[in-house]
């Protein structure tokens, strides 16, 4: 069963106020969701980075910063967006790869947590900027036994990370070269819902502390194992159980951390799993549309919510004042884009449909308004949020056509 924080009838005051289509997020369920996860690891010192890049508006990344949480960044922008959240040095991290120097320098000025994706940019850094007391690396495993994630592939394909006899070398040259204090990193999957991966990670990331301990005599500070936690899209898929995630993670870290005398802080930078579930689009049925196929026509399109286009990922789809009709006829919906792949959903199975409805597409809140784009010069839509009070905020203007000349010369 999905849900809808708001009633049909508060839906439709709201819409008379600010027109469809629009994401809107639910305050409450993000910062539950927040707790759940910080729950499973109570154990130990634990700090959640939220992925910027999942729901990239400062608002919600301050519901994070209220609640504890830092901020995992990936760009420029993504470092102001966290800054502008109220965070600043070590509760920032920043995560990029093929890394621009302006990024190095800004994460240097605000002292955030740098976690290089590559051995060459030690050197880089070094060389044009300056290296700070402590630094990050991220880890490739290839010794991972996944058959491959969809959006991520498998970690020999991956662009990302340092292999396995690159990371001793990095922390040794780093260290060589005055670094003080180390964390490690990695991220393996995405949207994954199977418990089993995030164990395994967290065994393979504890085996390498310690060897790196041996090897190197560095005792890493902290350990971050990246985001990638998954959501049930799907009606019948079953959430993640955090709790189990949490204490498998236990019993490896004492069994292999603590047994060699670590003790390395934890650390996530969860986006999906944080916003994901607490998102949606709300939009209009503009036109209906009987060929070869019945389709319905919204007043968003995939530059509103790309995933669907982009790795044919399901959302759920719910129709206001229609929720307990039968679901008896099939609709593929469809945005305006000049794009075939401008489908929200194929061959769904929907209660009749009527030219005004609303519909709700479940599960945007992360990675959703975010991937908007302007091809075809389509314009980004609204973003409001449903305050824990229950007042609605309107976080982000749509876009207008003079956004869309302001880079034109
Ligand atoms: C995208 C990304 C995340 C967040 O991934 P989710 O699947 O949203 O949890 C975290 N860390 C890095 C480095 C990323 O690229």
């Amino acid at each position: 069963m999905k849900n809808f924080p708001l009633t049909n009838e508060q839906l439709h005051k709201l819409i008379k106020k600010f027109p469809t289509p629009f994401h809107i997020y639910d305050e409450r369920k993000i910062k539950n969701n927040l707790q759940r996860l910080k729950k499973a690891f109570e154990w130990v010192d634990f700090k959640e980075y939220f992925a910027v890049k999942a729901t990239p508006n400062p608002k919600i990344v301050k519901i994070f910063a209220d609640d504890g949480a830092g901020a995992d960044c990936s760009s420029l922008p993504e470092l102001l967006i966290a800054q502008k959240a109220g965070l600043q040095n070590k509760n920032i991290i920043l995560t990029s790869n093929d890394t621009p120097l302006d990024e190095f320098e800004e994460a240097l000025k605000i002292g955030a947590i740098i976690n290089l994706d590559d051995i060459s940019h030690l050197k880089f850094l070094a060389e044009n900027a300056r290296l700070p007391e402590i630094l990050c690396f991220r880890y490739n495993p290839a010794d991972i036994s996944n058959e491959g994630n969809d959006i991520i592939g498998k970690p020999q394909e991956a662009k990302y990370g340092l292999t396995r006899k690159q990371i001793f070398q990095a922390y040794q040259s780093a260290k060589d070269m005055g670094v003080k204090h180390f964390g490690l990193h990695t991220m393996v999957a995405s949207n994954e819902l199977y418990t089993q991966i995030f164990l395994t990670t967290a065994e393979i990331m504890f085996n390498l502390a310690v060897e790196i301990k041996n090897k190197l005599n560095i005792e890493l500070e902290f350990i971050n194992l990246g985001g990638g936690i998954g959501i049930p899209y799907r009606p019948e898929q079953k959430p993640v159980d955090l709790e189990t995630v949490g204490s498998g993670i236990k019993n490896l870290y004492e069994n292999i951390l603590v047994k060699n005398n670590l003790n390395p802080a934890l650390a996530m930078e969860s986006g999906r799993a944080m916003t994901g579930d607490a998102g949606w689009l709300v939009s209009t049925v503009r036109h209906l549309k009987n060929t070869y196929k019945n389709y319905v026509g919204l007043d968003s399109c995939m530059a509103d919510l790309m995933r669907p286009a982009m790795y044919g990922a399901y959302h759920h789809i719910t129709v206001a004042d229609k929720e307990n009709l039968p679901r008896d006829h099939i609709y593929d919906v469809t945005g305006s884009l000049c794009e075939n792949n401008d489908k929200f959903a194929i061959d769904r199975e929907l209660p009749k449909i009527e030219v005004g409805d609303i519909l709700i597409i479940h599960d945007t809140g992360a990675h959703g308004h975010a991937m908007g784009f302007n091809y075809n010069g389509k314009l980004r839509h609204a973003e409001l949020l449903i305050r824990e009070n229950g007042e609605i905020e309107m976080i982000r203007r749509a876009e207008t056509v003079e956004d869309y000349f302001s880079t034109l010369v």
